[in-house]
């Protein structure tokens, strides 16, 4: 029998995560909780309801499809009691307005090949492939490990998006299968790592450099830059020159927070964030460049920034 993973979504033609045109395959679950995370539904590893109360049309069918009783009115407003929802969704599937949706899944390393392969020739045409996103998808390792090797005896090009904080073999034992791996490096200072990421910043660091020293594809970070958190000159200067050192970087790269997902925090009854911001173009214009004297920077935009070294 195939193994089986939780996944919250699988994203043909992407354009954002690796080289080409790839399908990224979203794992569900992460043990990290970066306060700015625009994939709320990405951090438990349980199903969720996601509720869009514009799109209810009120015809109640979720009150009686639910087993637990999680659908009530409360002062005469539809919703969902967190306490007694399993994630069945049982419920979604009785509302044809789509105001309900289940976030979360089980599927088989058959089942993601299956629609991983049937964009393989546009993977070959692109110098695309798959990447294996999230949440972690490190968290999964049996599954990814599997996923990866069936995508490597296909000849696919792979790659992982990870935020690192895991034990090291875990990622070690992925590497033998990964074309590419993108770090997400969320800040420098402990104070980020305390109050906003809430992961283990050591382990995180660590392992960056253990990568460093023994994977032999391209290896990327990445950082998200969120206003006021980590959008200084220091911050991203110390993660630059801490990156300066490396022998196997191929680049950093600075990706603007963006607050597109308040209304998926909405539909999870989650707390939004409010006091992040976007970074102007010329604040990451400006932090882009000072990484620059110190790595190779990649921005879609602006291509790759060279050090004065490389120039
Ligand atoms: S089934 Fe959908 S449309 Fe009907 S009441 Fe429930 S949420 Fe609203
Ligand atoms: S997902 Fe299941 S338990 Fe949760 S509200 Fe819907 S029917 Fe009820």
């Amino acid at each position: 029998m195939s193994m089986t993973g939780t996944l919250f979504d699988i994203q043909r033609f992407a354009v954002h995560d690796g080289p080409g045109i790839r399908t990224t395959v979203f794992f569900k679950g992460c043990n990290n909780r970066c306060a700015w995370c625009h994939n709320p539904e990405s951090l438990i590893v349980r199903p969720q309801i996601e509720f869009y109360p514009t799109r209810c049309i009120g015809c109640g069918k979720c009150f009686t499809a639910c087993p637990n009783g999680a659908h009530v009115l409360k002062d005469g407003e539809h919703v969902i009691d967190r306490a007694r929802c399993t994630g069945c969704g049982l419920c979604a599937d009785t509302c044809y307005a789509t105001a309900l949706t289940k976030k979360g899944y089980t599927a088989t390393v058959d089942e993601v090949m299956e629609t991983i392969l049937a964009d393989k020739p546009y993977y070959e045409s692109s110098g695309g492939g798959v990447t294996l996103s999230g949440g972690e998808p490190a968290l999964q390792p049996e599954f990814a490990l599997e996923l990866l090797k069936r995508c490597k005896a296909e000849g696919l090009h792979t790659a992982i998006q990870t935020a690192g904080n895991v034990p090291f073999p875990v990622l070690q034992s992925l590497l033998p299968y990964l074309d590419m791996v993108m770090y997400d490096m969320k800040g420098f200072a402990p104070s980020v790592y305390k109050w906003y990421v809430r992961g283990d910043r050591e382990r995180i660091f660590t392992n960056l450099r253990l990568l460093d020293e023994e994977f032999e594809g391209t290896l990327a970070v990445r950082t998200p830059v969120v206003g006021p958190v980590n959008d200084t000159e220091e911050e991203i200067g110390a993660i630059a020159e801490m990156l300066e050192g490396f022998k196997h970087l191929s680049y950093y790269q600075l990706m603007p927070y963006h607050a597109l997902g308040k209304a998926k925090y909405d539909a999870l009854d989650e707390h939004f964030e409010e006091s992040f911001y976007t970074p102007s173009t010329e604040k990451m214009t400006l932090l882009e460049d000072l990484a620059a004297r110190h790595v190779r920077v990649f921005n879609y935009t602006r291509g790759y920034l060279h050090t004065q070294e490389e120039q």
